[in-house]
């Protein structure tokens, strides 16, 4: 018989409401706290920085189903569904027994998954009459999805873009420009945060938390201007449960049902959208299926972190988060995976985590390569070096599945496809790339300094 290798649904089979895991979560993560007074935050307190009804979204404890507004579904369109693949070449290369699936999100105009949540956040702000949003990227990823979906939805951008990215990685700039972004290098004189920055520590190559507290400080000093955010939050993990609404259908056309979920781990959103609404099952029906994180060894919170309330950004303009934390502090080294260089995990996770309804592991930079180019040589597409890190801890499980002899239906995320990504790839093929070693020291340096609320 003819084996069948991708899984497509059609358009009308997409998904009409995003999944709110909380309101399922036998143990609600506890409350974030107003940065200024401590108390539990109030959708309100958020509406000077976000669109309400994001705010909204982001504090919504008691509906399960969110409608995914129709304008949103048509933008959708342009690449979603996307595929589910059986990944046969990687399986025969490895010899195992397990039969593993990837759900393929690099096939968005923007490569990553991050069109999904940049889409329904651009939506709402114009639909509340905002004009002009602001964000921060590290990577670049985050960036140029929403210059795709302001576009999309006629709205201004002015994106942060960490410096060392700006000046390394050329071409994510250009991709923002291209769809009519204005890119900014950060630290930037054009903010109180960033001029403390620069003139405290003159030659600072920038993180994703200074970035982040320069697109906050523009968002609440202009008018009709509001802040968006790419991982992390309650909202955004919400859009991306598109990713495991399609594979749940998808999963039906194998005939199988997974064993085991895996997704990178940056800020948590791609990892929450492929699992979330497999999760369900286990919350709802007792199903046992293992969920797996795939994090950095050099950016470990989930498996070498504290779990903390702390700040999203460097500055404190961030709502504390309760959350598995390295300490707002922490600057993680100079990994390729840009994209899970962040020092936390969202709300939400952090809360399953510690209930133990997910797992987490660390994947080394030279071993998130190495599963990349056999990806890519076996299945065609060259990963993310983020996402490479979730074929990394599949392939652990295929080996692992193979030593015990027993067949096991693994099921992971490609958050986005490399292309962008290839001088990284060069450095790895050059021999040049090193494994980062982090020591207790390190990490327990920044979590002692955390103001301990709880
Ligand atoms: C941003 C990004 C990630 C990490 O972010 P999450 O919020 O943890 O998903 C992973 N993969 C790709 C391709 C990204 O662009």
């Amino acid at each position: 018989m003819e084996k069948t290798k991708k899984f497509l649904l059609q358009e009308s089979e997409l998904p009409t409401k995003w999944y709110n895991i909380v309101a399922d979560m036998p143990n609600k993560p506890q409350p974030m706290l107003h940065p200024g007074t401590k108390q539990p935050l109030k959708p309100e307190d958020l509406y000077p920085i976000f669109a309400e009804e994001l705010a909204n979204q982001e504090l919504n404890q008691t509906d399960t189903w969110i409608e995914i507004p129709e304008e949103v579904r048509e933008k959708y369109k342009i690449y979603r569904p996307t595929p589910l693949v059986r990944a046969y070449n990687l399986e025969k290369a490895l010899d195992t027994p397990a039969h593993i699936y990837f759900k393929n999100e690099s096939v968005s105009p923007v490569g990553s998954h991050k069109l999904n949540s940049a889409l329904a956040q651009a939506y709402y702000c114009k639909k509340q009459g905002i004009t002009n949003i602001t964000t921060e990227t590290g990577a670049g990823q985050w960036g140029t999805a929403l210059a795709l979906a302001a576009k999309i939805f006629g709205l201004e951008l002015a994106v942060y873009m960490v410096k060392i990215s700006y000046e390394q990685k050329p071409y994510r700039r250009s991709l923002m420009q291209t769809w009519g972004a204005q890119v900014i290098a950060s630290p930037s004189m054009s903010t109180k945060a960033g001029r403390k920055t620069i003139t405290e520590n003159p030659g600072y190559q920038g993180s994703l938390g200074t970035a982040i507290s320069e697109a906050i400080e523009l968002a609440m000093s202009t008018p009709n201007c509001r802040y968006t955010l790419g991982s992390v939050l309650n909202h955004v993990s919400l859009h991306q449960t598109v990713i495991g609404l399609e594979a749940e259908k998808q999963m039906e056309m194998t005939g199988e049902y997974p064993d085991i979920v895996i997704g990178c781990f940056g800020g948590g959103s791609n990892f929450s959208g492929i699992s979330f609404p497999f999760m369900r099952h286990n919350i709802k029906e007792g199903k046992k299926t293992r969920f797996i994180s795939a994090e950095p060894a050099s950016c470990p919170k989930l498996t070498r972190g504290v779990f903390q309330y702390d700040f999203g950004d460097e500055a404190g303009y961030t709502p504390l988060i309760p959350m598995y934390t390295l300490g707002h502090n922490f600057a993680p080294a100079h990994i390729h995976a840009g994209g899970l260089r962040y020092h936390g995990a969202g709300s939400i996770v952090s809360q399953m985590m510690k209930d133990k309804m997910m797992e987490a592991v660390d994947i080394k930079q030279l071993d998130s390569f190495k599963a990349g180019v056999l990806f890519a040589q076996t299945e065609g597409i060259i990963p993310a070096p983020e996402s490479a890190h979730a074929i990394a801890a599949a392939i652990n499980e295929a080996l692992k599945a193979k030593e015990e002899g027993v067949s096991k239906t693994i099921l992971f995320n490609l958050s986005g496809h490399g292309l962008v990504d290839m001088s990284a790839y060069d450095q790895y093929l050059a021999g040049d790339l090193i494994n980062y070693a982090l020591s207790d020291e390190d990490i327990s340096k920044n979590t002692d300094k955390l103001e301990k609320i709880v």
